[in-house]
């Protein structure tokens, strides 16, 4: 690898990138790769402890704030705002909000994207999957958003007042390993949940998201010394890690039973055909 490889993450809000894939944004900047995250919202409705504003006049300005400070502990080369608002879990009053994210029309959001890949061309692009991990709305949107994005980039004939034309060759979407899903199910009730009525509004249905069956095509293997630089990246993240109901439930749950060797991608260009096991998201990048 050398520096003229570049990869950019295409996340919904500031910690997707770390608790999503910290460790391998991190692996790839100590391998010589420049890493971008582009991220759609600021996490303007992200709950949080009245000693998380201390200093911030938003909540958007506080989690900025972590975002930074989580992208400098991973060797980040940069982060942007994609300029939309954190839309909240679905049902609540932040969703009506005219600058939501999920009011965007997709081809808008897609221009953002698209201007950012055309000016940091990167070779390979990560974003989440096509359900969202575990159905934010926010999350589906930056997944269609950054897909038309890998569509219509290396096309000069659309956006064209986005820059010239670049095609990044790689598409991934970070997904959940399916067997640890399936287990975090069986485990819930243990813990006192029900996996069909989970967060905050009780209408997450991990049960139904367990069923789906993302494919893995790419295993990304995490050293002692990534991981370390990824849990000090989740450490900026003070907001989102004290001890609050939701976090404690499934969020903590989850993160109790992931495992912290490794990262797993689903490829989503190139198509693949069958079983496929990379190692590198940089394999066969010319
Ligand atoms: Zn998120």
């Amino acid at each position: 690898m050398n520096d003229k490889q570049t990869l950019l993450i295409v996340t919904a809000h500031p910690d997707d990138e770390t608790f999503g894939c910290g460790g391998t944004l991190a692996k790839y900047v100590m391998a010589g790769v420049k890493v971008f995250c582009a991220c759609a919202t600021r996490g303007d409705v992200g709950t949080f402890e009245p000693e998380n504003m201390k200093g911030f006049a938003t909540v958007g300005d506080m989690r900025w704030a972590e975002f930074e400070c989580a992208a400098r502990t991973l060797g980040l080369a940069g982060i942007f705002h994609l300029g939309y608002r954190d839309s909240g879990m679905p049902g609540t009053e932040d969703n009506k909000h005219p600058q939501a994210f999920i009011n965007a029309p997709v081809e808008e959001a897609a221009g953002r994207v698209v201007k950012v890949i055309r000016d940091l061309k990167p070779q390979v692009i990560i974003t989440s999957d096509p359900v969202g991990g575990y159905r934010h709305p926010d999350h589906i949107a930056i997944h269609k958003a950054t897909v038309k994005a890998f569509e219509v980039a290396g096309d000069p004939r659309q956006y064209s007042e986005d820059g010239p034309a670049f095609q990044p060759q790689k598409l991934y979407y970070n997904v959940f390993p399916h067997g640890m899903m399936k287990l975090t199910v069986t485990l819930m009730p243990l813990f006192g949940q029900d996996p069909r009525h989970l967060g905050k509004n009780k209408d997450i249905d991990l049960k139904s998201i367990a069923d789906i069956k993302f494919p893995i095509h790419a295993i990304i293997k995490l050293s002692k010394q990534v991981r370390t630089i990824g849990d000090r990246a989740t450490e900026c993240y003070a907001s989102q890690l004290d001890n609050r109901p939701r976090r404690a439930g499934f969020m903590d749950l989850l993160e109790r039973l992931q495992r912290h060797d490794l990262d797993t991608f689903m490829r989503a260009f190139p198509p693949v055909n069958g079983h496929l096991h990379e190692k590198d998201l940089f394999q066969g990048v010319a």
